[in-house]
């Protein structure tokens, strides 16, 4: 898992060594309990699948941190293309955006703007969710995403255990009436900022949980996300 976990972080951001690593089929069998295919007709089919078996999906398009805008809109095309196959196939599947896929690192502008296009087109109905990336964009990324939702109540944020900051992040966003998806958290965090403890980041994750399910969340109009492949924590 280690070493599957280092090929998946280093290869979201290098496309060259992604390109090449997918085509390995050792690495094929290995990721394809995490990922259906490498095109969009495979997650369609499996959108498709799943739905039969009433289970709900989210789509990403895997990568990050562009090189220039014509690649940050390149990218924001390709979503949109996404969104158009899932309604014509009338599938509930909502898509999860990186913000440096979108330019974030580049320009925050430009990144907010390719985002309004995507939840624009999604529609009311469909929550267009914000990955939480490395903990270098996470001020960035809130912020962001507060005044995305500002203009729009169909866009949600990831937010992630193993930060110690996420307690006090999450009840900002439960007095916004957010969507929210609890995630652990996939980068590697120095101790500073983030729990190196497993067994303390799955606790967090469930505190967590409970308050993001609580009745005062609820209230306050929240849409709670739990990501986990944990079965003790489901
Ligand atoms: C829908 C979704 C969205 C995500 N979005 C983000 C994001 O935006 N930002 C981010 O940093 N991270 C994201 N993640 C990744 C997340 O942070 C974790 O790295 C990842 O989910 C692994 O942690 P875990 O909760 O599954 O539990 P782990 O602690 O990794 O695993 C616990 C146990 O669960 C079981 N298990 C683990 N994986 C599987 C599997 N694939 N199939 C069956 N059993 C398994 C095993 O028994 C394992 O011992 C996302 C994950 C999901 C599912």
């Amino acid at each position: 898992m280690g070493i599957i976990r280092s090929i998946l972080l280093a290869t979201s951001e290098k496309r060259w060594l992604r390109e090449q690593v997918t085509r390995l089929w050792v690495v094929r069998r290995t990721v394809s309990r995490f990922m259906p295919g490498e095109t969009l007709e495979d997650a369609l089919a499996a959108a498709c699948v799943l739905r039969e078996n009433g289970l709900g999906t989210v789509f990403t398009y895997l990568g990050e941190n562009v090189a220039d805008s014509t690649e940050a809109a390149r990218v924001t095309e390709h979503y949109l293309t996404v969104l158009d196959r899932l309604r014509e196939r009338g599938l509930q599947t909502e898509i999860s955006v990186k913000l440096t896929h979108l330019g974030l690192e580049l320009d925050p502008a430009l990144a907010e703007t390719n985002l309004a296009r995507l939840i624009e087109h999604a529609g009311p109905k469909s929550v267009v969710w914000i990955d939480m990336e490395s903990s270098h964009y996470v001020e960035a990324t809130l912020a962001l995403y507060r005044r995305a939702r500002r203009a729009y109540p169909n866009v949600g944020v990831c937010i992630q255990a193993y930060l110690y900051r996420t307690g006090e992040d999450l009840e900002s966003l439960i007095r916004l009436g957010a969507a929210v998806r609890l995630v652990k958290g996939a980068y590697r965090e120095p101790p500073e900022i983030a729990f190196p403890r497993k067994r303390d980041v799955d606790e967090n994750f469930l505190a967590l949980s409970r308050r993001l399910l609580s009745q005062e969340a609820r209230r306050a109009g929240v849409r709670a996300a739990i990501a986990t492949h944990d079965p003790k924590l489901i």
